[in-house]
């Protein structure tokens, strides 16, 4: 941001009110090394243009333009999916069930689960993203049918992961909200299909996006033609190993209390071990997250994927949902 002064004012006097109100400067000089304005720093204190823009001295005030009009524009606004509402004033969501749907029997018993938990939405991914080409990559098509039929049995909505382009139909056809992986952030032709669908997002993190990548990955959706975009920290990558991510908060708190955007968080997949996750989804909440995603399993030493995460039913439950 860019103040530009007067002519007639003078630069020491404004420089001590801005200095006054916690702001960062510094002096803008012409040729001849006159002060002409004041440069912001951005990581200055909450600003409020309007007082700036009144102070003695302050010819003009001018706001960089922000990179994602949209998103701006989703600031304080629910996401709607179906008769489940993200962010604004509503009530946090729970989101839970299996990593991979193995098959189902598995689904419906974990549907079950969820649902007796205070889960609104049923997770489980049909098409899964794996780091080994040799691990278990979903059921696919066949999978998203008996997870709609489960979710439907249990008066749940779905949310499943899109991994490519190809595979945007199919899992339109069933899900009521389309879930970009964290590898696929900024899968630009992937984002933009799925936009395409005017459905609601969830949109993972990837594990080495800045916040400002990440909002522009949202960008992407809305403009597109998402219905809405929910932002989902599911940790970055850190350099200890003894977490399998890093769980930013500090990103969460921003999004939520100064963007007043939504956002779920995704403990399972940040901390990858199944102890340590109803402490990270208390704070999450305690952060302003609007929802938690969390993976379940009917029985975690059976999972074909992720079973070290997978919380057992009665830990669910006693996440605080359960009505
Ligand atoms: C998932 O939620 O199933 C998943 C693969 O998560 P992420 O994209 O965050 O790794
Ligand atoms: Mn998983």
């Amino acid at each position: 941001m860019w103040i530009r002064l007067e002519n007639e004012a003078d630069a020491s006097v404004v420089a001590a009110q801005l200095q006054g109100m916690g702001l960062w400067t510094r002096a803008l000089e012409d040729a001849s090394g006159c002060t002409t304005g004041f440069a912001v720093e951005p990581f200055s204190a909450a600003i409020d243009w309007q007082r700036l823009d009144q102070l003695d001295g302050v010819a003009e005030v001018q706001r960089p333009r922000s990179a994602h009009p949209r998103v701006d524009a989703q600031m304080g606004q629910e996401v709607v999916v179906g008769s489940v509402y993200f962010g604004a004033q509503n009530e946090p969501v729970l989101i839970a069930g299996p990593c991979a749907i193995e098959s189902a029997e598995q689904v419906e018993a974990i549907a079950a689960v969820v649902a007796q938990a205070g889960a609104k939405v049923l997770r489980g991914g049909a098409y899964k993203p794996r780091s080994s080409p040799y691990s278990f990559s979903g059921h696919g098509q066949m999978a998203l049918a008996w997870m709609r039929q489960a979710a439907d049995r249990h008066g749940l909505a779905v949310v499943t992961e899109v991994m490519s382009e190809a595979e945007v139909d199919g899992v339109s056809a069933v899900a009521d909200m389309l879930q970009i992986g964290s590898r696929n952030m900024q899968n630009f032709a992937l984002l933009r299909s799925v936009g395409q669908r005017h459905k609601p997002v969830l949109l993972k993190r990837g594990v080495a996006a800045t916040v400002e990548e990440w909002l522009l990955a949202g960008e992407h959706l809305l403009e597109a033609g998402a219905s809405g975009v929910v932002f989902c920290e599911r940790g970055i990558s850190g350099f200890d190993p003894h977490t399998r991510n890093l769980l930013d908060l500090g990103a969460v708190a921003l999004l939520t209390t100064a963007y007043k955007l939504p956002v779920v968080v995704d403990p399972s997949h940040a901390v990858g071990r199944r102890d340590l996750i109803p402490s990270l989804a208390q704070a999450s909440l305690a952060v302003g997250a609007n929802g938690l995603m969390i993976e379940t399993h009917v029985d975690s030493s059976k999972a074909l994927s992720d079973g070290a995460q997978a919380l057992s039913p009665d830990t669910l439950s006693m996440l605080g949902f359960a009505q």
